[in-house]
């Protein structure tokens, strides 16, 4: 049952970072009489997540007994008194473990596992199958409890909605973290790639389209196949990091504002792309794509200095699809910084893709990318199903 632990996992990973980020005032602030604080939601859910996967077993292997509790059952009321009590890492690194070891138990049942059914000792239930208790008391409890937390955190900061959540790059060797500010990405910077893409290259001035910063994800991640695209293209890139605020800065001394450097895979729906393009139209539907911006770690630019040349690769199942040398970037970083900061007063936390070289192409739900650029690092991404519904 790979699929619902894998689901488990993931949302309560994203609840965790998520609360991980909220101001520690807010952990222990209760909205008004009666409602949870972060607190009490996190002890619930710590207190839950064992207690439901056991559940999901029983059904499963004791079908004849009945599953679950009622509320005078002493065990969950519990697990909401005094919170204030405890300590957030403990608490997050509990609901982490319990997590993760539920995944573990939830991989050991097969689907005829989960279709076992059994009576329920809460009637407004009745009988229901080991699934049930994963999809309705794991997975979608967690999510509906998250919806909790942003509500509290939206109230907290006096927001109508709750505020996006920050999309934060790791850095190399540091626990800290990069905010990203802005996604800036150059066009057809590598000549073999514009002639791929059937245009001529304009050695004049790099040209940029932008995504906005929520639609990064981690290196590492599975994103699934998205909507409207039936040509959805991989593109491996350098790509810098701005460190320090800079407006017309010339090209000599614009590597002064470049922190770091990372790989970064500029996800394309090329079919919408190059139907904009035809009908002098905006790019944005074939590249502001939601989790299109894959990056990996960053690396200080004070730790590897500037990189100039060297191989960047990427590979699609293990096969080489695209290889190049970053020297042979038409516009060299420190000329994009230049050009792009005569338009931008570029800020700490801007992020440029450079563009990418040839050998693009389509990916397919089940395809595992895996780049790398020689002195920067490595990114991973995997591509899985569409979404149904
Ligand atoms: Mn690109």
């Amino acid at each position: 049952m790979r699929e619902a632990a894998v689901r488990l996992q993931r949302i309560a990973e994203e609840m965790l970072s998520e609360v991980e980020r909220l101001p520690p005032a807010l952990i222990n602030w209760i909205p008004r009489q009666g409602v949870w604080s972060v607190m009490d939601i996190l002890c619930h859910i710590r207190e839950f997540i064992p207690f439901w996967t056991g559940e999901t077993v029983r059904i499963a292997r004791r079908p004849e007994e009945a599953w679950g509790r009622d509320h005078t059952d002493t065990g969950r009321l519990a697990a909401v008194t005094n919170t204030a009590a405890y300590e957030l890492d403990d608490v997050a690194a509990d609901i982490r473990r319990f997590a993760r070891e539920s995944a573990e138990t939830l991989n050991g049942l097969s689907d005829a596992d989960l279709s076992i059914e059994a009576t329920s000792k809460n009637p407004r239930w009745g009988r229901k199958p080991a699934s049930f208790v994963v999809d309705h008391l794991l997975v979608g409890h967690v999510e509906k409890h998250l919806g909790q937390i942003r509500r509290n955190a939206a109230q907290f900061s006096q927001l109508v909605f709750p505020a996006a959540p920050l999309s934060l790059l790791p850095v190399r060797g540091r626990s800290e973290r990069i905010a990203i500010r802005r996604i800036f990405c150059v066009g057809r910077n590598y000549e073999a790639h514009a002639r791929e893409m059937g245009v001529a290259v304009d050695r004049e001035a790099p040209f940029y389209f932008t995504k906005a910063a929520e639609h990064y994800v981690a290196s590492g991640s599975t994103v699934p196949y998205p909507p409207g695209t039936s040509n959805y293209h991989y593109e491996m890139e350098l790509v810098a990091v701005i460190g320090a605020p800079v407006f017309r800065v010339p090209a000599d001394r614009a590597l002064d504002a470049v922190f770091g450097y990372t790989c970064g895979l500029d996800m394309t729906r090329r079919d919408l792309q190059f139907a904009a393009r035809e009908q002098k139209r905006p790019w944005d539907l074939g590249k502001d794509v939601e989790q299109s911006a894959v990056l990996g770690e960053v690396v200080r630019a004070a730790d590897i200095d500037h990189p100039r040349e060297g191989r960047i690769e990427l590979r699609v199942n293990g096969e080489v699809r695209q290889q190049s040398d970053i020297s042979l970037l038409i516009h060299s970083v420190p000329e994009i910084v230049a050009h792009l900061s005569t338009f931008y007063h570029l800020q700490p936390g801007d992020v440029i893709y450079t563009g990418t070289p040839e050998g693009v192409g389509p990916v397919k739900p089940g395809d595992r990318l895996a780049g790398s650029i020689a002195a920067v690092g490595t990114i991973e991404l995997t591509i899985a199903a569409p979404e149904t519904v």
